[in-house]
């Protein structure tokens, strides 16, 4: 059971809520060493670390969040958000 932050209807079990996403920032990711195991394939000289680097870069980092209905995600609920299934 939950209700919906968008409507504030309630709605009854068996009914999956929406996690919508309402506001986003962009976000740099730094370079980060040795983080990642070594991928298959990889031939590794002897001595040397079975991991590898994390290049880092751009991407976006959620603000806030909302629970809402099927309904609402699906009407975007406030223009600009992007839906996605929880
Ligand atoms: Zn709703």
């Amino acid at each position: 059971m939950f209700k919906c932050e968008v409507c504030e209807g309630g709605f009854g079990p068996g009914v999956a809520p929406v996690k919508l996403t309402v506001e986003r920032r962009p976000r740099t990711y730094p370079l980060r060493w040795d983080v990642n195991p070594e991928p298959k394939g990889f031939r590794r000289v002897e001595g040397q670390l079975a991991c590898v680097d994390d290049p880092g870069g751009q991407g976006w980092e959620i603000v806030r969040e909302v629970v809402a209905c099927r309904g609402c995600a699906a009407a975007g609920a406030t223009g600009a958000a992007t839906a996605r299934v929880a």
